[in-house]
């Protein structure tokens, strides 16, 4: 195989591509970002491929989730801790339940672009480029040409999220001494309400048990087993995106000496200083493309988006690019098939990937593959199938002696200011109608389950790996 160099990719044919108008002005903007200080840093990424590797081990449970973009409108105090808040409140439930570690990834601090099916969309009988995410161009029609200095917009915004996570983190909001902090006061589904409320006061009861025998708990239920203080202060947290702007990539890739005991003879490794995991998506992971060459070359841990179109032999030739070593904690395989198409293509790539010898994570996006369009043209997606397609990759990976090591989810934990959150997915325990959809649709981009709904995930899933 051909050297790697971060630039290597941009030899190769790239899927989804944007096209700048000044070349020129692109360069300056991407000279400016490539000196601009690391987001994150290599011993983070080290610990976080670390904890993967415990998921890939069955000794932890990763959840991924976060919005599936994020707008520069949306960085706010109240998002941010909306996000985390509920990011929390979903480990606490798995924790407490399922007895398992939580490694917790947000879709945040830098998930800006977005693939499209189409280059363009027509809009009042006119053909305009489509809407490509905040660090490419604008949702109003009238922005549509991609514009650089978004890139730089996109750096500074995933700078001022992150530094708001970290400062939440390292000042208690996560303690679990606190957990109605993050905002359950908004929950109205009462059976809900109660059933967290019962897991808060059993830790309460734990903790007070705990510090009377000297011992702390509190650090057990966050992921400390590896020992140290989380990532990001009190509890480890972790951002990711999907490494869609390779240019962006590439600009924050930066060369470190590797550490651990293991490397001999020192060498250094490339590291995207721009979040602790990148995923490539399902639109872009062609095995002779930009982007699986761009991932081919990095250190940090990274996810691999594997849907119905991806054949048996292209997945483990995927992993035999990505990760020729078989490096424990470095590739995670997120499935999104779809409730109906689980079944003919999860078996299949079980088999495929478990006689390859290739060590990787199994995470199920039940989101993905179960988008469906609402009678009044809302892009939307049903509680019902997906936890269907969850149960079923459960299942399905026991059959094949795998096993499920996580979930990827889109939720969000907003709330306008009379306490209601969104309304973009159907069902759940408040049964959100098809009528109600249009009261509080907020996602410019996919629907993302709400509070209610991604906690009575998280109780189910729980109940599950409790069995
Ligand atoms: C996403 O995760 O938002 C996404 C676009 O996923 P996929 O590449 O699996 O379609
Ligand atoms: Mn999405």
């Amino acid at each position: 195989m051909s050297t790697w160099t971060p630039s290597s990719w941009s030899s190769k044919p790239i899927a989804q591509p944007v096209e700048y108008p000044d070349q020129e002005h692109l360069n300056s903007v991407l000279a400016k970002i490539n000196i601009l200080p690391p987001l994150v840093t290599p011993a983070e990424i080290e610990r976080l491929r670390h904890q993967l590797a415990a998921v890939q081990r069955n000794e932890a449970f990763l959840l991924h989730a976060g919005d599936c973009a994020e707008s520069f409108d949306a960085c706010t105090q109240e998002n941010i801790s909306a996000k985390i808040g509920l990011i929390l409140s979903f480990s606490l439930i798995l924790i407490w339940g399922a007895h398992l570690p939580v490694v917790r990834i947000g879709r945040i601090a830098g998930q800006y672009a977005k693939p499209r099916s189409k280059p363009t969309e027509t809009i009042g009988g006119e053909q305009v480029l489509n809407f490509r995410g905040d660090n490419v161009n604008g949702l109003d029609p009238n922005d549509r040409t991609p514009d650089p200095e978004r890139l730089l917009s996109a750096y500074f915004h995933s700078a001022a999220t992150l530094n708001y996570i970290r400062g939440l983190l390292t000042s208690g909001f996560a303690s679990l001494h606190h957990p109605r902090d993050w905002s359950l006061s908004h929950v109205r589904s009462p059976s809900i309400r109660r059933k967290f409320e019962s897991i808060t006061e059993g830790l309460a009861d734990a903790l007070d048990f705990s510090r009377t025998i000297g011992s702390d708990l509190g650090r057990e239920c966050s992921y400390e087993r590896g020992g140290g203080r989380g990532v990001l202060g009190q509890v480890d947290f972790f951002t990711s995106h999907e490494a869609l702007m390779l240019d962006y990539e590439q600009a924050m890739t930066r060369k470190f000496p590797l550490t651990g005991e293991d490397v001999r003879p020192p060498s250094d490794g490339f590291y995207n200083t721009s979040a602790h995991f990148l995923w490539v998506g399902d639109r872009t992971r062609q095995v002779d493309g930009a982007h699986v060459e761009y991932f081919r070359g990095i250190r940090n841990p990274i996810g691999i988006k594997v849907g119905p179109s991806l054949g048996c032999e292209e997945l483990t030739r995927l992993l035999d690019v990505v990760n020729p070593d078989k490096e424990p904690g470095r590739v995670t395989l997120i499935t999104r098939y779809g409730a109906t198409k689980v079944r003919d293509h999860l078996p299949g790539h079980i088999q495929a990937v478990t006689s390859s010898g290739h060590p990787v994570a199994w995470i199920c996006d039940p989101m993905h593959g179960n988008t469906v369009t609402s009678a009044s043209g809302l892009k939307t997606r049903n509680f019902g199938t997906i936890i269907r397609e969850l149960i079923s990759c459960t299942t399905i990976h026991s059959e094949c002696g795998s096993r499920l090591g996580g979930v990827s989810l889109e939720f969000t934990g907003e709330f306008n200011e009379a306490g209601f959150s969104v309304t973009e997915c159907l069902g759940g325990s408040m049964e959100l109608s098809e009528d109600q959809l249009e009261l509080r649709y907020h996602s410019f981009c996919d629907p993302r389950l709400n509070f209610e709904q991604a906690l009575d995930v998280a109780f189910i899933v729980s109940n599950y790996f409790k069995e």
